[in-house]
């Protein structure tokens, strides 16, 4: 063979065509040093051939790197398979999947000289006994294990209710897939949200486990992943990224919480985690365990349909039951109560029991549900942000409008920017309102948030988990944050406030995602051995996804969501492809829009229906217009097919500044 065919780390569809000078040895997944334009680019040999074509080509060039950072042929196949499915130029996909020290001449430079702890996370909350399984836990933990020495493929859905100890399952099977000689992968949603699992992990698993997730420095992740790849670690624990470790001999892929919208990538290469493993484990014929107390319809329809294996936990080993949930009606508590207040009279007195006992209380509001805006009485509109087409909150704190996508602020106004009229107000509740109330009726009480502003501080999040942990914070106010994982047994009540904003979302996953995140914050209340309480507050009560988790109602939930979902053709029936457009000129993209409309007809299309090309739900975001298409049906290869007819047109039509992205498989349409 005499040429190779290079992938570089750029967005583009192909891969560029060298010439190999006879003293260099180069194989498929061969890590090279290529010539490209004026500069020199590293990059991965993805298949050798001879055909050179008419013109000399340029010649590879030597590269210093050690062998560790080449990548095996199943690999790459893997990445291959990915760049295929989600659309997404094999560049982008391997910039994406590779530290980015692979892309520098020597990564070894880049490596720190002196050994440095991987992670702050590492000194969390070590007090673990052993691990004993009860017996519901130890038939689940034998079914399973049963099934993962078998040398095959083998998707299983664990379903454990919120507290009865899916981790104990997960780490004996580590236990045994390593004492076999394998590796193993294991997936989390955000881990600084879960600090408790890797200090378990860490316990158990010692210097033979590597963590990699987006906190680390580059530097941290290539050292890291040199590790898995050597062999030194056998267990590797991860957000999403983590999925692309180098494993040489992987025994297991274990995905934590599979349902978090965490494992879905919304930026460049759009690709879902949990997806994307399930295909590794099938080509390195491997078990993929998948645990959640509240799976996604997807894995859920794929158990019900014997694509999965399908084990459940129903019961909690330590705590006294399940706790109790309460549904407020919020309309009659308004006309009943004729109180302005936030919090319902039973959750207030719910609160004042809870700190009474020394215990602690977590309330759980959606953001969405709590924005103040500057409006206007005389014409009814809010002032929205002049970059993104929403209406702009107010932030009490610096007296400012500001917009939470692209951080634009504006000063109130006292004249109305639609109609003029000086009749402008604030309407709403804020989340300082929500606090405010807290610290008027429990003013002896330590009150915290914990939200995405409230833990940009590096460390803030942590700190804040830890306090409530040692029992330091009496009531933690925050968004879904806190539904997340947590296990703290002094927290006996849960109170929800602004669940509708959920249901409130265009969006056909919306009662899904209520389901969820009133199920997972609920789960927090009563871990420990005294009783949990959780008190809903909702105008909107009779909404099945909320009754049913008042009911504890988990398949109810799913097939009623089930057969509304086939009725439309939505996931796991149907399946998606969005196609969006951007632009910062709004003539620009209307007029791309028109031709778009008139060029859609002419394509032949196979089991494909097209909707739209129509405005997105957040029609400006950051200053670009932002239009798409959707497109449904259930053939994925036809889907696809559609998908690249739609994206040939690209080069068509002379539109240069309208900017295009492919979600395969979507999962927020906003
Ligand atoms: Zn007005
Ligand atoms: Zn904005």
């Amino acid at each position: 063979m005499l040429f190779a065919d290079v992938v570089l780390p750029l967005p583009v569809d192909h891969p560029f065509t060298y010439e190999i000078p006879s003293d260099i040895k180069v194989v498929v997944g061969s890590r090279v040093l290529v010539p490209f334009h004026k500069q020199k680019k590293v990059g991965f040999v993805i298949a050798l051939h001879d055909r050179g074509g008419h013109h000399p080509l340029k010649k590879i060039e030597a590269l210093p790197g050690p062998p560790e950072t080449d990548l095996s042929p199943s690999y790459l196949e893997w990445l291959i398979w990915a760049s295929h499915y989600y659309l997404a130029p094999l560049g982008e996909v391997l910039a994406t999947a590779l530290p980015s020290p692979f892309f520098k001449l020597d990564p070894r430079q880049s490596l720190p000289q002196k050994k440095s702890r991987s992670s702050p996370l590492a000194d969390h909350w070590v007090h673990e006994k052993e691990v004993v399984l009860n017996d519901e836990q130890q038939k689940v933990f034998l079914q399973i294990r049963d099934n993962v020495f078998s040398g095959e493929f083998k998707p299983i859905l664990l379903h454990g209710v919120t507290g009865s100890g899916k981790t104990e399952i997960y780490i004996h099977l580590i236990h045994e897939i390593i004492r076999s000689g394998k590796q193993v992968l294991y997936l989390v949603p955000e881990i600084g949200l879960t600090p408790q699992i890797v200090a378990r992990l860490r316990h158990h698993f010692g210097e033979k486990l590597a963590l990699y997730h987006s906190g680390l420095t580059e530097n941290q992740r290539l050292r890291e992943w040199l590790r898995v790849k050597s062999g030194t670690a056998v267990l590797l624990v991860g957000t999403r990224s983590a999925l692309f470790g180098p494993f040489c001999n992987l025994g297991m892929i274990i995905i934590d919480e599979e349902h978090d919208s965490s494992y879905k990538q919304e930026e460049r290469f759009r690709y879902q985690a949990r997806d994307l493993a399930l295909v590794r484990g099938k080509m390195e014929k491997i078990p993929v365990l998948m645990g959640s107390a509240t799976p996604s319809l997807e894995s859920y329809f794929n158990a019900k349909n014997k694509k999965y294996l399908f084990y459940s936990l129903t019961n909690r080993p330590e705590a006294s039951a399940f706790p109790k949930i309460t549904l407020i009606d919020m309309t009659v508590e308004k006309r009943q109560s004729g109180s302005p207040l936030i919090l319902c009279r039973e959750l207030h007195q719910a609160i004042a029991d809870t700190l009474n006992r020394r215990e602690q209380v977590l309330i759980l509001f959606n953001r969405r549900g709590f924005a103040v805006s500057h409006f206007c009485l005389a014409c009814q509109k809010g002032v929205v942000c002049p970059h993104c087409s929403v209406v702009l909150p107010y932030h009490k704190k610096q007296n400012i409008l500001l917009c939470h996508y692209c951080d634009a602020s504006q000063t109130l106004t006292s004249v109305c920017p639609s109609c003029g009229s000086s009749q402008m107000t604030l309407i709403g509740s804020g989340t300082e309102t929500l606090e405010g109330e807290l610290k008027t009726f429990y003013p002896q009480a330590r009150i915290n948030r914990l939200d995405r502003d409230s833990v940009q501080k590096k460390g803030a999040l942590l700190s804040v988990l830890k306090d409530l942990r040692e029992g330091k914070i009496d009531i933690l106010v925050g968004t879904q944050m806190i539904a997340k994982g947590h296990d703290i047994a002094r927290v006996t009540l849960v109170g929800v406030v602004g669940i509708d904003a959920v249901l409130g979302v265009p969006d056909f996953r919306s009662s899904e995602r209520c389901f969820q995140l009133l199920t997972q914050v609920a789960g927090r209340a009563g871990r420990g051995t005294m009783p949990g309480k959780v008190i809903v507050q909702s105008f909107n009560p009779k909404h099945f996804s909320i009754k049913a988790v008042d009911d504890h109602a988990f398949d109810r939930f799913y097939e009623q969501e089930l057969k509304w979902r086939s009725e439309l053709g939505y996931p796991p029936y149907g399946r998606l492809i969005d196609i969006r457009f951007f632009s910062p000129d709004s003539g620009k993209i209307q007029h791309f829009i028109k031709w778009l409309f008139v060029q859609l007809p002419s394509l032949s299309i196979h089991e494909t229906k097209i909707l739209g090309p129509a405005p997105s739900p957040i029609e400006k975001l950051r200053g670009r217009y932002r239009w798409h298409l959707v497109l449904k049906g259930t053939s994925p290869s036809a889907l696809r097919q559609t998908a690249l007819k739609i994206l040939s047109l690209r080069d068509q039509g002379g539109f240069k500044g309208i900017k295009w992205a492919v979600d395969v498989d979507p999962i927020n349409m906003l």
